[in-house]
């Protein structure tokens, strides 16, 4: 078919106005060196990564566990179709895994996840994660033996060589209640500084990786988050499983190129990450954290993605004698989708300007503040729209677009919902959040930025307008849902979706003010319009141009 004929084979060029984006948060003009990195990644994407996900779909070549060898020896190894290890050498051959923990090593890493989550999960973006937390944890918090040993091998850019990391937090009796947490650490009698863990962990990702972030309670410890070390097991000891078992592969509905199990650890020897005391505060900080920023990298490529094949078969497809990218309702769906997708390139590029600025150590407090409440806020409203967005190419695609082998669509939409869940679900993000700023206040300085975002507005000060109303009539209701426990039981969350729509709104509309086109404002009007504005702010005959301003020339 025409379409897939059409098909580009680079997907860098395919993410709305991302060299812009990039740009405008990176206050600096893209390097050459960067931009170069990003071509040929996309390139790599789609023509190494995405061929080879779509054999390991197409014939249900998943991961199997493999307990024993041939000599009947537990070895509970992983088994992988070798177009898995094609898709891990380029995805590792772009140098992610090694970028620095800078100012630049931070949109160089969002921007190339991005590219790779094009693809949908597809077996390599959850070690990815995984592995790059796990080296922030270690960097951050490790005994300087650690990190001497690890280090350098979790930042290596050969799939071969490298280390995989991987995080288990998740038990049995909970995973959004960590704090029940029961697995259980003791002292090594004999090696000074090791630790044994034992206990069983219900949702291991990565279950292939060399080195496992574990939370476990020391036997003295207090109940609750307070009482968990974060250590780090080695997966071998001399050649030999290192005291787990790994019982069974789960069967799940998306994400499934990527092995995911239950693990029985007893004696398993570990080494602790940080101070034993602080094993929570890490977890979340080093490995939840990049794992949510990440998370929202990902649902925003999964939108671009599917805007992408969406627009691109509008354009193909026929219907009553014309294409259907003619029919009014098939373009404002598309703008609707767009919109969507570039109001997350926008949040979650904003985070990663947090994110770089810690990194290079000139975050000023409320930059802090900020972040603390971004990543959790921006995954949960990210991963909705993911799925949203999704769903909406499917339609776009029409009987097609649930049909397996037509589209990428059916896997992204799969591994959408696993997004939702995966790295904290929304109600445990709304409620840590709603923690967040009635304890570390943290409502005020997002406030302060939302009007700083603002401020320089002057190209379309209508939609500004709407924002700025939207945020007075948002107040009232956002401060009781602080104070007021039961009202917050049932507004908490719909108001924070309705800050973040305005959060995102705001970065928006700020990337339009230095735009030289009007793709961007009208985006951010068709935003505006959807989440923020009773009734339709815009004049009618205006909303069509808006609509094919906002689609420009992918339609
Ligand atoms: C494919 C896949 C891979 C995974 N891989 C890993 C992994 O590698 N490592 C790991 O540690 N975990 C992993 N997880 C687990 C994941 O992090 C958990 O599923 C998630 O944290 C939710 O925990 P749960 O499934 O136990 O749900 P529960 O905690 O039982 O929650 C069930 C429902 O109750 C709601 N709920 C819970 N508490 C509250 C509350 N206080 N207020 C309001 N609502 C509440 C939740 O929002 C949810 O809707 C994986 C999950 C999936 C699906």
């Amino acid at each position: 078919m025409t379409w897939n004929a059409a098909k580009p084979i680079n997907f860098f060029a395919t993410v709305p106005d991302f060299e812009h984006v990039l740009e405008l948060r990176m206050g600096r003009a893209l390097p050459e060196a960067f931009r170069e990195r990003l071509v040929s990644f996309g390139e790599r994407v789609a023509t190494e990564i995405e061929p080879a996900v779509v054999v390991l779909e197409r014939h249900r070549e998943f991961p199997q566990l493999r307990p024993y060898d041939e000599f009947g020896q537990r070895i509970d190894e992983i088994e992988f179709h070798p177009a898995n290890d094609i898709a891990a050498a380029a995805a590792w051959g772009s140098g992610m895994l090694a970028t620095a923990l800078d100012a630049e090593g931070a949109f160089q890493l969002a921007a190339q996840f991005l590219l790779l989550s094009y693809v949908g999960e597809g077996g390599q973006a959850c070690p990815i994660v995984c592995t790059i937390g796990l080296r922030r944890a270690l960097e951050h918090h490790a005994s300087e033996e650690l990190k001497n040993r690890y280090l350098a091998l979790l930042a290596n850019d050969d799939a071969d060589e490298a280390l995989r990391g991987a995080q288990f937090l998740t038990e049995v009796q909970g995973g959004s209640d960590v704090g029940a947490n029961v697995v259980a650490a003791s002292p090594d009698p004999t090696i000074l500084g090791a630790w044994r863990i034992s206990g069983e962990k219900w949702f291991c990702s990565v279950a292939d990786a060399d080195l496992f972030a574990v939370t476990a309670r020391p036997l003295t410890s207090p109940p609750g988050t307070r009482g968990l070390g974060c250590f780090v097991v080695p997966r071998l000891l001399d050649g030999a499983p290192n005291g787990f078992r790994l019982r069974r592969l789960k069967d799940k509905l998306g994400t499934r190129a990527l092995a995911s199990g239950e693990i029985d650890f007893d004696n398993a020897l570990a080494w602790p990450i940080g101070e034993l005391e602080n094993g929570f505060k890490i977890a979340v900080s080093e490995l939840l954290n990049t794992s949510r920023w990440l998370n929202a990298v990902g649902s925003t490529g999964i939108m671009c993605r599917s805007y992408f094949e969406a627009s691109s078969f509008a354009r193909h497809r026929q219907a009553f004698g014309v294409t259907i990218n003619t029919f009014a309702a098939v373009r404002a769906q598309l703008a609707l989708m767009k919109s969507e997708a570039v109001a997350a390139l926008s949040s979650t590029f904003a985070l990663t300007a947090f994110v770089s600025r810690i990194d290079e150590g000139t975050a000023s407090e409320a930059d802090v503040a900020i972040h603390r409440f971004l990543v959790n806020a921006n995954k949960y409203v990210t991963s909705v729209a993911a799925s949203d967005v999704v769903h909406r190419a499917i339609e776009v695609l029409g009987g097609n677009g649930t049909i397996e082998d037509f589209s990428a669509l059916p896997r992204l939409y799969r591994d959408a919902v696993v997004f939702e869940s995966w790295e904290g679900t929304h109600n445990v993000l709304c409620a840590q959040v709603r923690r967040d700023c009635v304890r570390l206040g943290l409502l005020e300085p997002v406030e302060v930025w939302v009007h700083e975002l603002l401020a320089p507005i002057n190209a379309a000060p209508d939609a500004r307008h709407v924002i700025e109303e939207a945020l007075e009539a948002l107040r009232p209701g956002l401060e009781r849902s602080l104070t007021d426990d039961a009202y917050a039981e049932t507004s908490f969350r719909d108001h924070l979706t309705s800050l973040m729509t305005i959060i995102q709104a705001s970065c928006l509309l700020g990337e339009a003010q230095y735009s030289s086109s009007g793709e961007k404002t009208a985006l951010a009007r068709l935003f505006i319009e959807r989440h923020l504005a009773t009734p339709r702010p815009f004049e009618e005959p205006g909303w069509h141009a808006y609509v094919g301003d906002a689609l420009g020339c992918d339609v």
